[in-house]
């Protein structure tokens, strides 16, 4: 499948005064670290995510008469399809595993969509999907693995180095690939020499180990404080894979618990309340995992978490992930 810079500037135009321009701020960490650290604060969508880019991007890319559109969703991709959707006034079904947090799921219903609770992965939620497209005629806007929505994430590319030309790294979080394959590939087409590096959680990061293994492969999904990267890349991955493993300079894993800390800098450092899925980025940095050196810009992609466990985190209490317990500590401490 062809993929061009010409179709990220085409997703940036149809996405503008409602999707497009989120604030680039700087991070009070920066210091710590010698260099700047600049937060695409994604977190300042009308949905709370970055993903409102691809889907509005796809959903104007449809056909005049088309019947109505279903997604699966892992709960931002939901919330940006029922956006889109509602806003072209065409039908949504968004289906979601039981994995998908409650404060994710009345997310998506707020936004006017139908909501589908199915199975407990997304490959079952994905199923599902499907099954909507070939008994309802409904059109299925795949979360990362589709063209449009692949331009419209890549949209933040452009952004970043229309805003700061002299970038010298992007991070960027890593799930089925959407948002990495888009903006790494905007990034390099405009500076070949940028960094972009992609981030995800250390258990279940399918991404990561499909890259590894030279082609997309299947991981166990397991609960995680990054929820919004759980899921598969799809075997039968058509673009986002091989975006993600052309145009990727390193992926880099972080655990549970350096997550738990990079949601705990970001607010108390930055005043930012975001998703785990966010702080992937800022956990590296801070488990040294990656070393700053040059003007480098996060990409905080979502803030749409349940704000009791956000809380949790803030007061440095353990939390629960299914079988895991993530041990609590204050901040500073
Ligand atoms: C979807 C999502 C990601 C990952 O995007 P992909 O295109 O699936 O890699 C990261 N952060 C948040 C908050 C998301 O909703």
């Amino acid at each position: 499948m062809a993929f061009s810079l010409g179709q990220i500037l085409k997703a940036r135009g149809r996405i503008a005064g409602v999707a497009g321009g989120t604030p680039l701020v700087p991070s009070a960490m920066g210091a710590r670290f010698g260099q700047e650290l600049l937060l695409k604060l994604e977190i300042a969508q009308p949905v709370g995510a970055f993903k409102l880019r691809g889907a509005l991007n796809a959903i104007a890319a449809l056909p005049n008469g088309v019947r109505g559109v279903t997604c699966c969703s892992t709960g931002n991709h939901g919330r940006g399809v029922a956006y889109a959707a509602r806003a072209r006034g065409i039908r949504a079904v968004v289906c979601m595993s039981r994995l998908a947090p409650e404060a994710k799921v009345e997310g998506v219903r707020a936004l006017g969509a139908e909501v589908r609770i199915v199975g407990d992965s997304q490959d079952e939620a994905q199923a599902e999907a499907e099954r909507l497209v070939a008994e309802e005629g409904l059109t299925e806007i795949s979360p990362f693995d589709d063209a449009q929505v692949i331009a419209g994430q890549g949209t933040i590319g452009l952004e970043l180095l229309e805003a700061r030309p002299d970038l010298h790294t992007i991070l960027v979080p890593l799930s089925g690939g959407g948002l990495a394959g888009g903006v790494a590939f905007a990034a390099k087409r405009i500076n070949p020499d940028i960094g972009v590096i992609g981030l995800s959680m250390d258990r279940g990061a399918a991404m990561a180990a499909s890259i590894a293994a030279g082609r997309p492969v299947e991981v166990v999904e397991v609960p995680s404080l990054a929820d919004s990267l759980g899921g598969g890349i799809g075997l039968d991955n058509r673009l986002s894979f091989a975006l993600c493993r052309d145009h990727l300079d390193e992926v880099v894993l972080v655990s549970e618990e350096e997550i738990y800390r990079g949601m705990q800098a970001l607010y108390y450092e930055d005043r930012v309340v975001c998703e785990g899925a966010c702080a992937v980025g800022i956990a590296a940095i801070l488990a040294g995992k990656i070393r700053l050196q040059g003007p480098t810009a996060a990409i905080i992609t979502g803030r749409n978490l349940d704000m009791g466990l956000h809380a949790d985190i803030m007061a440095g209490r353990d939390v629960r992930l299914g079988d895991y317990v993530v041990k609590g500590q204050a901040y500073g401490a």
